[in-house]
């Protein structure tokens, strides 16, 4: 479901004729084209944002969730994270946008997808991304993965062990009941089980202020949640001081109940994802900048992300110097801000527009 912000975008407009029609012409002459792709592909399929929709997580600091410190600091909460998305992804559907992506990767074998989503959906749509696929092209698809994928999963210690799993939960403790029950203790103690962890109510109200001195307006003053009680930052100068003796708000989920590496059984799985403060994987971007080199590109479609930040704004740029035509399919008329004369500027929603212009 698309939160507030998300839905009261601009609805899709008739889109002018003139300008589809030349895009068109343009396509059908296109070998080599790029489509660099961000959240706003997934947006009808319910998986727009980075902090799932349904809120759980939203206040969260990213530092403990998908950095490796806050791997170091808690893998339970890290994995409680990603569970909650890998759930969302396997029930969200791709959409049309998805399937028009894989109809012109089918069409034109010069096409290669760089997708920032990690929600496996232009997989199931029909997107080969290569993965324990043994045929020729499995070591260079279609589709390149900048950020990972929620379904695979891979040595936290580097071993090389790696594998794809679609179970869900992975594991008796991050099931979703257990996520929910252990966000409620982790809330106010509102539960007062068994459940670890239970901090007190003075911890609680004093993340509660840190919280909404840094978030401001868009603190909820009513009681408080899972959401609020989270600690946005673990330090900082103006924290308020909470005593030594509250334990500092922790999963509780033990290591040993995580999933265990089977390759060197001497390491956890952690979700192949590449986490705030990670590079991308060098063989893919090996792979990316050797697509670039190889010849001029025609057509380069940025769809879904905003086009003025990295890595899509570098793609499109990179697109450009080797003569690629720019067309930008976003939400948002402000998320075209780099397109320049001859650039094509869709506005409206990728699942209506890119199965238009792509003519599937
Ligand atoms: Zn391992």
């Amino acid at each position: 479901m698309a939160s507030e912000t998300e839905s009261s975008v601009t609805a899709p407009r008739g889109l002018d004729p003139s300008a589809v029609a030349a895009f068109q012409a343009h396509l059908a002459q296109s070998k080599r084209i790029v489509a660099v792709i961000g959240a706003g592909l997934s947006a009808s399929s319910g998986l727009a944002t980075f902090r799932d929709s349904n809120g759980l997580w939203a206040n969260h600091d990213v530092h403990l969730i998908a950095t490796p410190a806050g791997w170091r600091r808690d893998p339970g909460l890290v994995w409680q994270f990603y569970s909650d998305r890998r759930r969302n992804a396997l029930k969200a559907e791709p959409n049309p946008a998805h399937y028009a992506l894989a109809e012109l990767a089918k069409k034109k074998p010069g096409f290669v997808a760089l997708s920032q989503n990690v929600d496996g959906l232009l997989q199931r749509a029909g997107l080969e991304d290569g993965y324990g696929n043994a045929n020729a092209n499995a070591n260079n698809p279609q589709l390149k993965l900048l950020h990972g994928n929620l379904f695979d999963l891979v040595c936290a210690n580097n071993c090389g062990y790696t594998e794809q799993n679609f179970k869900d939960p992975l594991c008796p403790v991050l099931s979703e009941e257990n996520v929910e029950n252990r966000a409620n203790v982790m809330g106010a103690g509102i539960k007062d089980g068994e459940k670890p962890p239970k901090a007190s109510a003075l911890l609680f109200e004093a993340i509660a202020a840190k919280n909404k001195k840094i978030l401001g307006e868009n603190f909820k003053t009513s009681a408080l949640s899972a959401a609020d009680a989270a600690p946005l930052k673990e330090r900082g100068e103006d924290a308020p001081k909470i005593p030594d003796t509250v334990p500092v708000l922790h999963s509780g989920i033990q290591p040993s109940d995580l999933m265990q590496c089977p390759g060197c059984n001497n390491s956890l799985l952690r979700p192949r994802v590449v986490w705030f403060g990670e590079a991308l994987a060098q063989d893919l971007v090996e792979q990316v900048d050797a697509w670039f080199e190889e010849d001029k590109v025609d057509l380069c479609l940025v769809i879904g992300t905003s086009g003025s930040v990295w890595p899509a704004a570098g793609y499109a740029e990179q697109a450009r110097k080797k003569g690629a035509r720019v067309a930008y399919v976003n939400m948002r008329q402000e998320d075209m801000k780099r397109s320049q004369e001859g650039d094509w500027a869709f506005v409206g929603d990728a699942a209506i527009i890119l199965p238009e212009i792509l003519g599937s």
